[in-house]
């Protein structure tokens, strides 16, 4: 019997599990490899951290879920993956052998990048995972009690922007609601903070970060330093650089050199063609040069459509058929202010764009919040593409697949 191992019970990992099913029906045997027992729905991680959502609201056992579909689960964690060998080694020892290989391991958040950077021994916090933004909760209130200024940002060679931005919307509206945010100076980057008295650096990188305050290095067109700040803070969230994780980021050919996992251009891997991988482990190259440089964001809804070229690929190379399926990576980003939000379609995400279309208003954060009830639904029941939103999304020219 063929085994198809997808390795990762992410956004990502989870979805293309669901979707193999769909796809390939019950002949297959298929196995998810999560680290631990949970799946987190990271977007609602800003909530989180400023305990408007609980870390049960977002998280769910998977195991008993998958199985309903007949799909079997481990949560060890993956050691090592041996790609000359097909085969798994498990963090307990035990190995799993697999004809086809979905990688979904999402990023390995490389806060050793910058000294004093990140939440285990370090002095920011992050919303990068689920138990990361419960501890940010904590230390935001332990601030409450004893509020001053705030440093939020993303760190050099980030590519996931969206959330810091975000949670900075997201804490300014929290302060104002609790009526503190006039003890409280913020900085970011971006215009759209100017209204709401966020002050910002652009081009700018952190260097290091100490007990209570950051350094920062604005630099020039071409990268060079032109001026130090130093900013003093009483609570901060950093995203770090994203890298590959270690699991996957032995042996030639599968990654790039920052462990991101080399594609082509229907998600397989040049060297290994049984396997694939999605989400944010591929690798994509940056969209533009910056002067402080940057990675690619990879988001949820391009993610669905690496899912589906995946699924309809390996359905191809069973039937002995090339795999032609191709990724559209269209965006549809809802991204929250608290009290309001803005809604953004890219088509495909990457620009040069046959459509980008922007809206703000309350009615993006009510979307947001339908959003994540339907997601997680989504991963109760297993049906990847509803209908209505099969339909609904055609209607609207937005396709997941060429
Ligand atoms: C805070 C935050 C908010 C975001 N908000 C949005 C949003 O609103 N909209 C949007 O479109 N995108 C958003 N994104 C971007 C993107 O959609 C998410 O990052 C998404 O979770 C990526 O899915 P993924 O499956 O690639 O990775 P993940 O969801 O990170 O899943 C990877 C999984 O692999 C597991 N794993 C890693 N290594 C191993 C191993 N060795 N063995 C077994 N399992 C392993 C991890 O534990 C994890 O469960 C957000 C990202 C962040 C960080």
């Amino acid at each position: 019997m063929t085994h198809i191992v997808v390795l990762g019970a992410g956004i990502g990992g989870m979805s293309a599990a669901y979707e193999l099913r769909g796809t390939l029906g019950s002949g297959p045997d298929i196995t998810v490899v999560g680290e631990g027992d949970r799946f987190s729905f990271t977007p609602s991680n800003p909530w989180v951290a400023v305990g408007w959502r609980k870390p049960a609201d977002v998280e769910m056992p998977v195991a008993a879920y998958l199985a309903k579909k007949k799909i079997a689960f481990e949560g060890a964690g993956a050691e090592k993956v041996e790609p000359d060998a097909n085969r798994i080694v498990l963090r307990d020892g035990r190995t799993l052998d697999y004809d086809y290989l979905v990688i979904a391991t999402g990023p390995r958040l490389a806060f050793d990048e910058i000294p004093g950077l990140g939440p285990d021994g370090g002095f920011t916090q992050s919303i990068c995972t689920t138990p990361h933004a419960s501890t940010a909760w904590e230390a935001y209130q332990a601030f409450l009690q004893d509020p001053g200024p705030i440093v939020v940002g993303a760190a050099p060679g980030a590519s996931c922007f969206g959330p810091a931005y975000e949670f900075a919307m997201i804490l300014d509206r929290d302060l104002r609601k609790r009526k503190l945010r006039d003890k409280v100076p913020m900085t970011y980057v971006e215009t759209e903070f100017r209204q709401r008295h966020v002050h910002w650096i652009t081009n700018a990188k952190i260097t290091a970060v100490r007990d209570g305050e950051m350094e920062v290095a604005e630099v020039d067109e071409d990268g060079q330093p032109k001026k130090t700040h130093v900013l003093p803070f009483k609570y901060s969230m950093v995203l770090p650089a994203f890298t590959g994780v270690p699991a996957v980021r032995q042996g030639e050919g599968l990654c790039n050199p920052r462990g991101f996992i080399l594609i082509d251009k229907h998600q397989r891997n040049p060297a290994y063609p049984n396997i694939y991988s999605l989400g944010v482990c591929v690798a994509i190259p940056p969209v533009e040069a910056t002067p402080v440089p940057t990675g690619a964001p990879k988001t949820g809804f391009m993610i669905e459509s690496m899912v589906i070229a995946v699924a309809q690929n390996i359905r191809a190379d069973l039937k002995g058929e090339p795999a032609t399926a191709e990724a559209t990576w269209n965006a549809i980003c809802l991204a929250d202010m608290g009290d309001t939000g803005a809604a953004f379609v890219a088509l495909p995400q990457f620009p040069p764009r046959n459509v980008t279309w922007a809206k703000v208003g309350y009615w993006v954060h009510l979307a947001k919040v339908a959003f994540e009830k339907y997601f997680m639904m989504k991963m109760k029941s297993g049906n990847t593409e509803p209908i209505y939103e099969k339909y609904v999304l055609k209607l609207l020219g937005i396709t997941r697949t060429r």
